[in-house]
Order: C-alpha cells, then sequence, then structure tokens
C-alpha cells in the first residue's frame, strides 16, 4: 500500500490515477431541498454537507465526518424524527457510496452521517457486475448526487479470500475449502488479483486498492454516468477505510 500523506486537511495515497471528473454543480432536480426545509439546529456537520455544491467539497464535507468518526467525536447528525420527516416529500442524497458488506465498515457510520445524506451501495469485496452498477448509478443519475466513493477497506475478507483462491490456483495447488464458498466474487475479484500482481508491499491492500481502481473506471464509463462525467458533474473518488485507524484514506495519482 501507499505512502499516507497529508495534503492540506486531505488524507492521499499517492499512486495510480485517484479522482475521475471533476467537480462541479449538479443540476438539481428535487426542487426544495432536505437541508433547506430542515430547522437550524446544532446539526451542523451535515448541514455543511448539503450546503456543499460540488462533488469536492461533498468529499471535503464526507472527510470532515470520518475525521470526526476516526478520533471517537462522531456527532450522528440527521437523525431526529423531525429531519426524518423532512425527508417524506423527497431524498437528495449528496453522494453515492459504494463499499463491501463488512460489518465494520458502514458508511453512513464511517463518514458520520445520517438518513438521507448518501446512497449506499455494498456487494462482499465491494465487487460489481451490471445489476450492481445500476444501483450505484442511480443517485448520480436520477437524484443528481455530485459525487460516487468507491471505498475498499483493510483486511477486506473478500478480497483475502479471492487472493488465496486465486494465487493457489496459479501456483498449480488445489485452493483450501472455505466454509462458506464465493465463487463468483472471487471470480469477479480475478481482474483486481491480475493486474495488482508483483506490486510491492502487501499483496491484499495492493489487490483492493487494483479492486477500487477497476470500479471506478467501469463506473465512468457506465451508460447512466459517462456523460455526467464527462460534463464535470460527477466526481468519482477512490479510497481505502482502515479498520485499525478508522480513516478514509483517499487514492490519489
Ligand atoms: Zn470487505
Amino acid at each position: 500500500m501507499s505512502t499516507l500523506h497529508i495534503r492540506g486537511d486531505r488524507r492521499t495515497l499517492i499512486t495510480g490515477a485517484g479522482t475521475i471528473g471533476l467537480g462541479a454543480t449538479a443540476a438539481l432536480t428535487l426542487g426544495a431541498t432536505p437541508a433547506a426545509a430542515a430547522p437550524a439546529t446544532a446539526q451542523t456537520a451535515s448541514l455543511n454537507l448539503h450546503d456543499a455544491d460540488t462533488g469536492e467539497e461533498v468529499w471535503e464535507a464526507l472527510l470532515d465526518g470520518n475525521e470526526r468518526w476516526a478520533c471517537g467525536r462522531a456527532t450522528r447528525p440527521h437523525t431526529s424524527v423531525r429531519w426524518r420527516k423532512t425527508l417524506v416529500a423527497g431524498q437528495q442524497p449528496r453522494a453515492a457510496v459504494f463499499g463491501c458488506v463488512d460489518s465494520r465498515v458502514s458508511p453512513e457510520l464511517v463518514f458520520d452521517t445520517g438518513v438521507g445524506d448518501i446512497m449506499v451501495t455494498r456487494t462482499a469485496g465491494n465487487v460489481l457486475n451490471p445489476l450492481v452498477a445500476e444501483s450505484v448509478s442511480y443517485g448520480p443519475a436520477a437524484l443528481a448526487s455530485p459525487l460516487l466513493v468507491v471505498l475498499g477497506h483493510q483486511k477486506c475478507g473478500a478480497v483475502t479470500a479471492a487472493h488465496a483462491a486465486l494465487s493457489a490456483a496459479d501456483e498449480g495447488h488445489e485452493p483450501e475449502e472455505h466454509e462458506y464458498a464465493l465463487p463468483e466474487t472471487v471470480e469477479a475479484l480475478r481482474a483486481a488479483y491480475e493486474a495488482s500482481k508483483g506490486a510491492p508491499g502487501d499483496p491484499i491492500a495492493a489487490m483492493t486498492e487494483a479492486n477500487v481502481r477497476l470500479a471506478m473506471a467501469a463506473l465512468a464509463e457506465h451508460p447512466n454516468l459517462a456523460t455526467l462525467v464527462a460534463d464535470g458533474e460527477l466526481t468519482i473518488v477512490g479510497a481505502v477505510y482502515s479498520l485499525e485507524t478508522g480513516l478514509v484514506t483517499e487514492i490519489q495519482e
């Protein structure tokens, strides 16, 4: 895995392409936003999120939330009954997040967001296929979310199992029996395995990062998203979550 860099208040992993598209003001399609209708309370954290116009601004707001989470100062915004009722008229999630099913990596908690703030899609090992990609694209394409985050994580069980199975096959060994076999997931992770072969450092971390990059590239070309990316209305970022520190680190060039 790459070195952790601090650039301003942004945490970045310096390797390969990390951000697709430039943040630009997204056309809002839902009329009055939940934030506009929300009561003025002390929930300033997520009001910032809803005030953010561009994908880059939304990303900054999510990273701020992540820092609160990581250092034990999470505010758990937008969980009140009153806020919930403002969302009955419609939703306007500010970001789509595509992550792993791992119970330790719940994006709403990790980014210190509340109900209606982000639209989350999760699969084991955050593997993508056409059906999943449609779900991931829904927030940006139909609800004008200006940011899409692909979130891998440290010690991903699916990536680890796929690496074990594929490297055993490479070496001509029978893969070990697993209690819960994930043949479809292993196959879906083959491209990330191949792309990260021979990378320096921890092979699981390298494969995790490769898997994030492949999903970013595939989503940038999705028919529902390609025009948004080309027009600068959707920013796609890749990142990895550390179970140990609680920090989300962006994968950067
Ligand atoms: Zn995982």
